[in-house]
């Protein structure tokens, strides 16, 4: 699904943030992007969702180059990935139902269409008794939770999480991780650039480490680190 062939990202300023990246993701894997900041996850992300260009190589996504992708196909593109950042980036002025129902408006789905899966898609998440808060009703874990369900409302073929528990405490940022694996076990491809050690040991999925740029390491049912 997701396939990167010699793949390096300078910045201007001739900051090198990805090096020489060659991986394929499969359609239903649940991926870990891990390394301490400054790594490169973030970057790898926007490559991803074509919000930065490589400088070299080239991504395809579900077969075709996105690297090449003229600009009015963009939004096809991103319709594809669902996306969660640390931050939520709910509208402050919309209730959880809102948010999650603006992703369909913007994609022109039909009032029918919205009222059906909004519902739907926010029991998915646990969050159908707060659908009439508003963000600063809620507490992370809720918000995040509405992002969640945003992100998969149109269903993406691969929802990409930025960092989703780094605002949330342990618990929480346990009960989100859970989440991500229910979501990725009922088909949908997940891709989680974290630094979050102690879920990402816990969970055993596939880990891809970044260190300066360098896919350093991708294992099957791998840990944070091999270091002790
Ligand atoms: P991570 O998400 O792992 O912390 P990033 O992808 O955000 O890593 O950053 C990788 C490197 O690229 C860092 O050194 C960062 O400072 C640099 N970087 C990220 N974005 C930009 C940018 N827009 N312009 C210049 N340098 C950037
Ligand atoms: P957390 O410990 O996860 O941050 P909070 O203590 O913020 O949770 O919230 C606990 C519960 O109280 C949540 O269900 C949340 O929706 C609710 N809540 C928090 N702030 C408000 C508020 N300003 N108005 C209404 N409900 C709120």
């Amino acid at each position: 699904m997701i396939e990167m062939y010699g793949v390096s990202k300078v910045y201007p300023g001739g900051l090198t943030a990805l090096k020489d990246i060659n991986l394929k993701i499969s359609r239903g894997e649940f991926v870990f992007i891990v390394g301490p900041s400054g790594a490169g996850k973030s970057t790898f992300i926007k490559l991803l969702f074509r919000e930065e260009l490589p400088t070299k190589g080239q991504i395809f996504f579900n077969g075709k180059n996105i690297t090449r992708m003229r600009n009015r196909d963009i939004p096809f593109l991103r319709r594809r990935i669902g996306i969660v950042f640390q931050d939520f980036r709910l509208l402050p002025e919309k209730t959880a139902y809102e948010n999650v129902a603006f992703a369909m408006e913007v994609v022109e789905a039909s009032g029918k269409e919205i009222r059906k899966k909004v519902p739907q898609v926010l029991e998915r998440v646990g969050l159908s008794h707060k659908a009439d808060a508003k963000p600063s009703e809620l507490s992370g874990g809720e918000q995040q939770r509405v992002a969640l369900a945003r992100a998969l409302v149109n269903e993406p073929d691969v929802l990409v999480a930025d960092e989703p528990t780094g605002n949330l405490d342990p618990d929480t940022s346990w009960d989100i991780m859970k989440l991500l694996s229910d979501i990725n076990k009922r088909g949908t491809t997940v891709v989680v650039a974290t630094h979050a050690r102690e879920l990402v040991n816990a969970m055993r999925k596939r880990v891809l480490q970044l260190d300066k740029g360098r896919l350093v390491r991708d294992e099957e049912r791998g840990v944070y680190s091999n270091e002790a």
